[in-house]
């Protein structure tokens, strides 16, 4: 009985360090978020808040330029 219980209280050990780790995570990951969040344009490597933001001003700003890939499918 004793053995068993320590398992589980060791796996609640493990899934707090995965609680933990998961936070961790969560958070580095909603700064990558927002990072991506951030196009720079590719000719002239202006900030936009995002990709429709940045596909009007590439149309405004350099309508000779070929629309980069990723500008393609935004509406
Ligand atoms: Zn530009």
């Amino acid at each position: 009985m004793a053995r068993g219980q320590q398992k589980i209280q060791s796996q609640q050990k493990n899934q707090e360090k995965m609680a933990k780790l998961k936070k961790q995570q969560g958070s580095s990951q909603i700064g990558t978020a927002a990072a991506a969040l951030k196009h720079s344009c590719a000719v002239c490597k202006s900030q936009m808040p995002d990709a429709k933001t940045y596909k009007q001003h590439f149309e405004n700003k350099h309508p000779g330029k070929e629309l980069p890939a990723e500008l393609k499918d935004v509406q």
